[in-house]
């Protein structure tokens, strides 16, 4: 048992944990040769391990933490819910204060056409859930035969049935004999390291109309929806050119495709709007939500039903079958309630738009001068280092596709600052509350990264010295 106080050594600890837990997405044999990172505590933007080491959490937990850690007013909201009403589900004519507060508010923040919310545990449920309605809205539109769903390669909607098939994570697919019948997938829209001659404009284009081909071969009358991510983000952040994204809505109005944004990562300012979908300026049907809900203090997720979809669901009648014990869990609502309150108090959607965005997004584009890297991108407080054996030339990657990135990751957690690695790329989603000072520390850590790595690639041969 560990408290709130770590009393125990980190090597028992980690004894303890490769003897009963599975991780998820891991190699479990080496990482249990090597030991886990034990977390003990977290401050702010701040991570604390069990040997007292300090870390700049660049990745908000996991893309979730928009207010930071340790704020007592989300634990105080939570623990008074569970003393007056622990739990009580949602299914049985019955509701209760939180979720009919939560729902409402969400009805406030969202773009004017999303008036309902379904929730859910997770991003990866919330992705089951649009699965299921975009097959039963057009069942009930008396148009059955529109199934198809398109995803696209490389985008990432949960490790769920549902979720693993819509996304396009080749990896992912051979676990489990994936995708699910009815689901394809189209290109994305990574100029860097897909674009080849054509400028990013042009590339966008090309990347909107692959959806184009992929619905008239199919047929428009047979396809559902095409769900992607404003930016993906486990995929590495792949930023879309300005063209893609009209285009895109373009072709599901004329062909009257569902549009579905995948908002689990962009929603709740991380670009500096409520919804990333705000930021590119489109509108869609449907869009999952999770992580910066709650900023990851509580497991809760939903989907935002826009009026279009919610009049199959809400003027038609029969049941829609689908549920979860803990949709609209109540200390999860509460939870998800003070976390809202306070990014409008601190009014940090607006500081993403325009103070620590701008701030830290001109810090961060100037480690694109680094020799190591070849593009560094950012939106909001979203970005990526693209990592290149020869500076300048974007058809070369390194050979062993990753494990530039793994090694720069580590020498990042070494010097106390959490990059993800994708490929060879870094990535960075900080809590929105991140000060400048932190900014400054948080570029000035990862800039030694990358000439620690640049150094090791050099002594390896692995780069031109
Ligand atoms: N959609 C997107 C865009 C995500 O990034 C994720 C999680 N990284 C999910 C869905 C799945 O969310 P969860 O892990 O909460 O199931």
């Amino acid at each position: 048992m560990t408290g709130a106080s770590n009393l125990y050594p980190t090597r028992e600890l980690q004894a303890r944990d490769a003897a009963h837990h599975i991780h998820p997405f891991t190699d479990t044999k080496s990482l249990n040769a090597e030991g886990s990172r034990i977390i003990t505590g977290a401050k702010g933007v701040w991570l604390t391990d069990s040997d007292g080491n300090r870390y700049l959490d660049g990745m908000a937990g996991l893309w979730c933490c928009q207010v930071g850690h340790g704020r007592d007013e989300i634990a105080d909201a939570v623990s008074q819910q569970m003393r007056e009403l622990d739990y009580y589900n949602t299914f049985f004519k019955t509701s209760h204060p939180p979720v009919i507060a939560l729902s409402e508010k969400l009805a406030e923040l969202s773009p004017p056409q999303f008036n309902r919310v379904f929730f859910t545990s997770s991003g990866s449920e919330a992705n089951d859930t649009v699965f299921r309605m975009v097959r039963t809205y057009w069942d009930r539109m008396g148009k059955p035969d529109r199934k198809i769903i398109i995803g696209r390669w490389n985008g990432y909607h949960g490790s769920t049935l549902a979720g693993t098939s819509l996304g396009g994570m080749k990896g992912m697919h051979e676990q489990g004999d994936l995708p699910v019948p009815g689901v394809r997938h189209i290109a994305q829209p990574y100029w860097f390291g897909e674009g080849g001659d054509m400028s990013p404009d042009e590339f966008g284009i090309w990347a909107a109309r692959e959806l184009e081909r992929e619905i008239d071969a199919a047929g428009a009358d047979k396809v559902a929806a095409f769900i992607a991510e404003p930016i993906q983000g486990a995929g590495g952040v792949i930023i879309p050119p300005d063209t893609y994204w009209p285009e895109v809505a373009r072709i599901c109005k004329e062909r009257d495709i569902l549009l579905v944004a995948d908002e689990v990562i962009c929603g709740f300012g991380r670009l500096g709007t409520w919804f990333g979908s705000q930021y590119y300026g489109f509108e869609p049907d449907l869009m999952p939500i999770a992580k910066g809900l709650s900023s990851g203090y509580l497991p809760i997720g939903g989907v935002l039903v826009s009026d279009r979809v919610g009049a199959a669901f809400v003027d038609k009648d029969g049941d829609f079958n689908h549920g979860y014990t803990y949709s609209g869990h109540p200390a999860c609502c509460a939870a998800a309630l003070a976390n809202l309150e306070i990014m409008q108090r601190e009014k940090l959607v607006e500081r993403v738009a325009d103070d620590i965005g701008p701030y830290l997004q001109a810090r961060w584009k100037a480690l694109g001068d680094h020799p190591l890297v070849g593009e560094a991108r950012m939106v909001g407080l979203v970005g990526a280092l693209e990592l290149v054996p020869v500076k300048g030339d974007r058809s070369r990657t390194f050979e062993n596709v990753g494990t530039v990135g793994n090694l720069c990751r580590d020498l990042s957690f070494d010097n106390g600052l959490v990059m993800r690695a994708v490929r060879d790329s870094m990535i960075i989603s900080p809590p929105l509350v991140l000060t400048h000072e932190e900014a400054d520390e948080l570029v000035a850590r990862a800039h030694k990264t990358l000439d620690q790595t640049y150094a090791a690639l050099k002594r390896d041969g692995r780069i031109a010295a």
